[in-house]
């Protein structure tokens, strides 16, 4: 049997503590450049009906307001 000394418990903890803080960064990193949501105002739409202002889907050029129904589309600019 291999005797362990107490520097190598030491030394496995400070080995855990790295590779947390690798994957923690890691995470960090991931949700800063591939979860990054990008809304500009030209995907925002107005409704005609009761002006609820909402995002509408990429590549979309006509949608449903959720609120009442109208049929609304991205051609009209939103002011505020
Ligand atoms: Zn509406």
């Amino acid at each position: 049997m291999i005797p362990i000394f107490p520097e190598t418990y030491f030394e496995i903890f400070l080995f855990l503590v790295l590779i947390v803080g690798v994957i923690a960064w890691s995470y960090y990193l991931w949700q800063q450049h591939l979860e990054k949501w990008e809304i500009s105002e030209e995907k925002l739409c107005r409704c005609k009906n009761c002006s609820l202002t909402y995002i509408v889907a990429r590549g979309k050029k006509e949608s449903e307001c959720s609120r009442c129904g109208e049929q609304n589309t991205l051609e009209e600019q939103v002011e505020f």
